[in-house]
């Protein structure tokens, strides 16, 4: 096992600076994932641990050892591709080997550690097949395997469940996630889907841009975003415009279009500004008739549509002045669905609502 450190990673090219100052350390045993959109420097950090490429500025340490000047093949990590990069003409059994032979292992070492890796990918019997004799999922467990059998220090996965189908990625998900336990092999995991980011991570990095917006597990990502990008890309979630008031005896209340919403903002009475809020579909309730209760707030709008897709049913509401907000409703019962043209009023826990700052992005807490 062993921790990597990062201190102030800087890349850049041409015309581009792919990595603008990434600080973290990475536990022992951490399955750490960089999530980010298409761009936003995930694989250029990765390589960048791997020795694949020279950072500009900054430091990477393994275990507190600086490996600046380690080339890749010393720095003692296993990398799984995208695109699998299997060796077409090889057998499983010599793609999964290859590493063990370079470093010149015996035969019967070699053979017994093969053995076992495929095992725990669950390749058993498929050791004479060449890989256009093996599915995609089957492809990528061999990736796996051979990143695995070198026993590396540090496990570098990039998108290696991109080129699945759906099924299958949320099995080999659960799968890669249960290799790792077992073997509790610190691993860099990279994804642009918040899902996957969300299932199998200890931890998780939101990036953009090249810099990380956000370290949390799965839990603090999801439920307490630290800015709007964060909130917008992990998950969905409705924003709305809104503006600070001082409402009746002093409290504070926020316009959102012409209708008025309690609110615990945490911005001072006298400073009427203008925030963005968001609240996650399924902490939307909607009613037919209004209610009163203490710790929600409640906005009057039409239902637009609705959409069953199974566990749930998604409405559409129109809230007036091009306010739109979705609500899930979880094992819906047909005698209580909602027609599209209906008045409802949406009920919303006042502790749900997240308050942004419009001009800087950041959460105001
Ligand atoms: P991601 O993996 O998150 O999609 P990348 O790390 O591949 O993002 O790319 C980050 C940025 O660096 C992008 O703007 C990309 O175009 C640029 N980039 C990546 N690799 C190279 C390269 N070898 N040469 C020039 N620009 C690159
Ligand atoms: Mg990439």
């Amino acid at each position: 096992m062993a921790t990597i450190k990062l201190e102030n990673i800087h890349k850049r090219f041409p015309g581009v600076e792919a990595l603008k100052g990434i600080t973290e350390e990475i536990r022992s045993g951490e399955f750490f994932t960089l999530l980010g959109p298409s761009g936003c420097g995930k694989t250029t950090l990765l390589r960048t641990i791997a020795g694949f490429y020279r950072q500009d500025e900054g430091h990477i340490y393994i275990d507190d050892k600086l490996i600046d000047d380690v080339p890749a093949y010393d720095r003692n990590t296993g990398m799984v591709f995208q695109n699998y990069a299997v060796f077409p003409h090889m057998t499983v059994f010599e793609n999964v080997a290859f590493g063990l032979k370079n470093r010149k292992l015996p035969h019967d070492v070699i053979r017994q550690k093969v053995k076992h890796v495929l095992e725990m990918a669950r390749l058993t019997g498929f050791e004479e097949r060449t890989p256009d004799q093996l599915s995609g999922g089957q492809q990528q467990r061999v990736g796996l395997a051979r990143a695995m059998v070198i026993e590396p220090k540090v496990l570098l996965m990039d998108e290696p469940l991109s080129n699945l189908d759906a099924k299958l990625r949320v099995q080999m998900r659960e799968e890669i996630r249960e290799i790792q336990k077992k073997l509790g092999i610190t691993t860099i995991y990279v994804t642009h889907d918040q899902e996957e980011a969300l299932v199998i991570s200890d931890r998780i990095a939101v990036m953009k841009d090249g810099e990380i917006h956000q370290v949390g597990t799965s839990w603090e990502i999801y439920k307490n975003p630290s800015d709007i990008f964060v909130a917008s890309f992990v998950g969905e979630t409705n924003f709305m415009e809104g503006e600070v008031q001082k409402g009746e005896k002093g409290r504070l209340i926020i316009r959102i279009g012409d209708q008025l919403i309690k609110a615990n903002v945490p911005v001072s009475s006298k400073e009427v500004r203008r925030i963005k809020l968001s609240v996650r579909p399924e902490e939307i309730t909607l009613l037919r008739d209004r209610v009163e209760d203490a710790d929600s707030t409640v906005l009057k709008g039409k239902v637009i549509k609705n959409i069953f897709t199974g566990p749930l049913i998604r409405y559409t509401v129109d809230c007036g002045n091009g306010i739109n907000l979705v609500s899930e409703t979880h094992r819906p019962e047909l005698k209580t669905v909602i027609e599209a043209g209906s008045s409802v009023f949406l009920k919303i826990p006042i502790k749900s609502i997240l308050y942004f700052d419009l001009d800087t992005g950041k959460r105001i807490r």
